[in-house]
């Protein structure tokens, strides 16, 4: 006998989507010079939500412009105290209004319900808490008696965790006295159209915050307009790069978050139930498209079978499928390009000899699906030990010695994240020391708050978002 479990979907009545949306400029809405939009669509359905502006070069100018005057005539004037009260209605609103959020967010990014309402959402919030409390306290954050802000801010943001990466950049910004110019990415534009309405809401003053909708070009115009004093950029490291080249010999100071291939060890003495279920938030929450995933399992030998038994097992469990259902684990894949590359580079995991193995299970027959996956295995060499997948997919590689694991681990361009499973605390302290990684969890994954920094070495990126670290790259002269 089965037990299935009864749909239990969340109502999309809370969300009142728009026909169409201008770009947030000085305050207000307006289309985009020349009329041209784009669509945004549901990736679990294919259907077309509705349409947003494509801000060309002209738009963004105008956008800089609006935050350049609010910059030097409101927002730089202002006491940082009643800054901060700005902060805090904002955070206060975000609570309010936390399920419309999080069903919209669902719907535009295909993300599961119980992610955007258990973290998307209030870990949002909590930026603009964390930072709210921040804004009149700057002096006495240990970055110098007057800490300046650098002016007008550009942002540009990734489709994985769209209000949240939003949140990121904004509530920091803010906090230190900037004024900002963002665009979110092109398949999840529509929560950060929702925050421009919670920003008049909030009554900030027009041309603090301005979001702009578009694709690279729009992005491109961004970061090279010259009168940007900084860019904040989470996104590809192959962007990232394009974005420091074009950066270098400018003023512009930047912090960059990019990509990276986190490495999740798994020690003998590790209690395993536990780390199994650390295996799994490290790699399939968000469907893999996290950054920090923990998507280079490295086992000791003598354990990998057991663990390999007690994870399939563990992946069988995973529900999959509408992410509007309350009980959904797995959500649909962001785009038809993300689900193309996912299954470009897990091919080259069959060809290159790696072993796949996936659950039985049932895709959706609309939308973009992918089942959860490990490949085992792998060695260095193959390309998914390699290559950030930005997807639902493991690859499982074996170590002798905590000496080899440290090797294996620090083994690739990346520098992003990695997990620590033992029982022994003088081992967790012993491996995080040799770890090239900027943000490390023992007996634990994936867990996150805006006290903390975070951040990456190497080709991971630039700088750290949250925490002290995280304002001093908002504040000149600590870039
Ligand atoms: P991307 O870097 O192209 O897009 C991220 C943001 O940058 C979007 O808003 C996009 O419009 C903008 N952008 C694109 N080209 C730009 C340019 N030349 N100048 C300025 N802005 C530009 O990422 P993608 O194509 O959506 O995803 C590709 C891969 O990147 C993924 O498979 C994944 O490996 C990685 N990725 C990483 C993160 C992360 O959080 N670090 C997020 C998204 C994607
Ligand atoms: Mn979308």
């Amino acid at each position: 006998m089965t037990f299935e479990y009864a749909p239990a979907l969340e109502s999309t009545a809370v969300v009142k989507i728009k026909p169409e949306y201008g770009l947030f400029i000085n305050g207000k809405f307006v289309p985009a010079k020349g009329g041209k939009t784009f669509t945004t669509i549901n990736p679990a359905t294919e259907e077309t939500l509705t349409k947003v502006a494509f801000a060309s070069s002209s738009d963004v100018d105008k956008a800089v412009a609006a935050a350049r005057a609010a910059y030097s005539k409101v927002w730089s004037k202002m006491p940082a105290a009643e800054r901060g009260k700005y902060l805090f209605r904002i955070a206060r609103i975000l609570q309010e209004r936390a399920r419309e959020f999080a069903v919209l967010e669902t719907m535009d990014n295909g993300k599961p319900i119980r992610e955007t309402r258990d973290i998307d959402i209030p870990l949002a919030a909590s930026h603009f808490f964390y930072h709210a409390g921040w804004a009149d306290k700057l002096e006495h954050a240990g970055m110098g008696s007057s800490p300046k802000p650098h002016g007008v801010v550009g942002q540009v943001i990734p489709w994985n965790f769209p209000l949240l990466m939003l949140s990121w950049k904004i509530a920091p910004a803010l906090a230190t006295g900037n004024t900002v110019v963002l665009k979110p990415a092109e398949t999840t534009p529509l929560t950060a159209l929702l925050f421009a309405e919670v920003c008049q809401q909030a009554d900030l003053p027009p041309g603090v915050v301005n979001i702009i909708t578009g694709d690279g070009s729009t992005g491109s115009a961004i970061v090279n307009h010259p009168d940007i004093d900084k860019i904040a950029f989470t996104g590809s490291t192959a962007v990232g790069k394009g974005i420091a080249r074009a950066i270098a010999g400018t003023k512009k100071a930047a912090t960059l978050e990019l990509g990276g291939k986190g490495a999740n060890i798994i020690y003998e003495d590790a209690p395993l139930d536990e780390t199994v279920e650390g295996i799994i938030s490290g790699i399939f929450f968000n469907q893999g498209h996290v950054c920090c995933a923990g998507s280079r399992l490295l086992v000791q030998e003598n354990i990998h079978d057991e663990v390999i038994e007690k994870l399939k097992r563990r992946i069988s469990m995973i529900r999959i499928g509408n992410p509007l259902d309350k009980n959904t684990d797995l959500g649909a894949i962001n785009s038809s390009a993300q689900l193309a590359r996912i299954n470009e580079l897990a091919n080259s995991g069959d060809l290159e000899g790696a072993e796949r193995w996936s659950p039985a299970c049932e895709l959706p027959t609309k939308g973009f699906w992918y089942p959860p996956t490990i490949f085992t295995g792998v060695t260095q060499a193959h390309r998914i030990a390699q290559e950030e997948i930005f997807g639902p997919v493991l690859s499982v590689l074996t170590f002798r010695t905590p000496q080899e694991a440290i090797e294996k681990a620090n083994n690739t361009p990346f520098g992003l994240s990695a997990g620590i499973w033992t029982d022994k605390g003088s081992r967790i302290l012993w491996t995080a020391k040799h770890l090239k990684a900027g943000v490390i969890w023992a007996n634990t994954f994936n867990k996150f708050d805006p006290a903390s920094p975070f951040g990456g070495y190497k080709e991971s990126g630039w700088g750290r978002e949250g925490g002290r670290h995280g304002l001093a790259a908002y504040l000149k002269g600590n870039h």
